[in-house]
C-alpha cells in the first residue's frame, strides 16, 4: 500500500519558545503533519532536549534544539545560520517565545517594560530579519507570530506585554504586506488564556467566568490554529482569535 504523503513533508518548522507550553503542542502539531522540527529556547535545553527526542520517537521526523535568547540579534543570526546547515533550510518559522513581567504602570520599572518588549516583539523581529533571506532564496516562507487578545484589547497591569503584543500585530502586517509579492505569509494567532507555565497560579474559575466559552483553552487549540496557517497558501497578513469567544 502506498504511503500517503503529509502536507508539510520536506518543509523544515523553527519554532522559538518550543520547549514548553504553546510552542511544544505547536512542534507536535507540525511534527504530525510531517514537519522537521528545530526548538529554539533559552532555558539549560533539557525540556527542548525532552521535546524533540518524543516528537521523533513519534511522527519520525528529524528534530534539533537550539539554545538562543531570541533578544540577542547576533545569536539569533547565529542560530538561524546553523538551523539552515542542519536541515538544508526553512520553511516556516513560528515566534512563540514569550515573557511576563506584570506590573502597574505606575510603579514599572524601566527594565521590566524593556525585556518584555525585547523578547517578544524584537525577538520575533530578529528572527523573521534572519528568516527572511532564507525564504527570498527560497522562494517562498511561512511566518506565524504567536501576539495575544491582549494586544488587541489591551489589560491593565500588563502594559509592557500588552505594548508587545500589540507591536507583533503591526510587525506582522507590515511584514505581510512585504513580502506577499514573494510567495512569503506572515501572519498572527491570538490566544486567549491558555493553561501552561505562563498563566499558573492564574484564578481560573474567575477567568472562566468571562469567557463565552466558559473555560480557558489548551495549547493544543492554539497548535491546530498554526497548523491552519501554516497550510493556508492563500492567508497572509490576518490575526486569527483562539480565545474562547473573549475578544469579540
Ligand atoms: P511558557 O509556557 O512560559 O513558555 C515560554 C517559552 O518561551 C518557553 O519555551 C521558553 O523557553 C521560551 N522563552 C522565554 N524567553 C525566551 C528567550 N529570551 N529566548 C528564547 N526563548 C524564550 O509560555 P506559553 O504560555 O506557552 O506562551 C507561549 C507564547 O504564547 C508566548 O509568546 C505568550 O506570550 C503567548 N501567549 C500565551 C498565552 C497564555 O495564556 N498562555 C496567551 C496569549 C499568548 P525556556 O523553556 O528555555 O524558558
Amino acid at each position: 500500500m502506498l504511503e500517503s504523503v503529509k502536507p508539510l513533508e520536506g518543509k523544515t518548522a523553527l519554532i522559538t519558545g518550543g520547549s514548553r507550553g504553546i510552542g511544544r503542542a505547536i512542534a507536535r502539531a507540525l511534527a504530525a503533519q510531517g514537519a522537521d522540527i528545530a526548538v529554539v529556547s533559552s532555558g539549560n535545553g533539557q525540556a527542548a532536549a525532552d521535546v524533540c527526542r518524543k516528537i521523533a520517537g513519534e511522527y519520525g521526523v528529524r528534530t534539533a534544539h537550539y539554545i538562543c535568547d531570541v533578544s540577542d540579534f547576533e545569536k539569533t543570526k547565529e542560530t538561524v545560520g546553523n538551523v539552515r546547515s542542519d536541515f538544508g533550510g526553512i520553511g516556516i518559522l513560528v515566534n512563540c517565545a514569550g515573557i511576563t513581567r506584570d506590573g502597574l504602570i505606575l510603579r514599572m520599572k524601566e527594565e521590566d517594560f524593556d525585556r518584555v518588549v525585547d523578547v517578544n516583539l524584537k525577538g520575533a523581529f530578529n528572527m523573521i530579519r534572519h528568516c527572511s533571506g532564507i525564504f527570498l532564496r527560497q522562494r517562498g516562507g511561512c511566518i506565524i507570530n504567536i501576539s495575544s487578545v491582549v494586544g488587541l484589547t489591551g489589560n491593565a497591569g500588563q502594559a509592557n506585554y500588552a505594548a508587545s503584543k500589540a507591536g507583533l500585530i503591526g510587525l506582522t502586517k507590515a511584514v505581510a504586506r512585504e513580502l506577499a509579492g514573494r510567495n512569503i505569509r506572515c501572519n498572527a494567532i491570538a490566544p486567549g488564556f491558555i493553561g501552561t507555565d505562563m498563566t499558573e497560579g492564574i484564578d481560573t474559575d474567575r477567568i472562566s467566568a468571562s469567557v463565552p466559552l466558559g473555560r480557558i483553552g489548551c495549547p493544543e487549540e492554539v497548535a491546530q490554529a498554526a497548523v491552519y496557517l501554516a497550510e493556508a497558501a492563500y492567508v497572509t497578513g490576518t490575526v486569527l482569535t483562539v480565545d474562547g469567544g473573549l475578544a469579540m
